[in-house]
């Protein structure tokens, strides 16, 4: 039997998330904890130098799956 790859867990609250596929927000849970990270960062907590990672960067080598 093949075993479906785990789902990742939103670094918001830690719930499961949908496959990007079918999730516009991934890689969060749902678009308010998308909205949540955001404000981290607009909040000052976290200094940046540089160029930030993308998060759709790291979703395409975590899913492995394009069209
Ligand atoms: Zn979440």
């Amino acid at each position: 039997m093949s075993k479906e790859t785990p789902r990742p867990s939103c670094p918001i609250c830690d719930s499961d998330v949908a496959p990007l596929k079918e999730n516009r927000s991934f890689p969060f849970c749902s678009k308010r904890c998308k909205q949540r990270d955001l404000g981290k960062w607009f909040g000052g907590n976290y200094v940046v130098a540089g160029r930030p990672a993308n998060p759709y960067e790291i979703a395409d080598h975590v899913t492995g799956d394009s069209d």
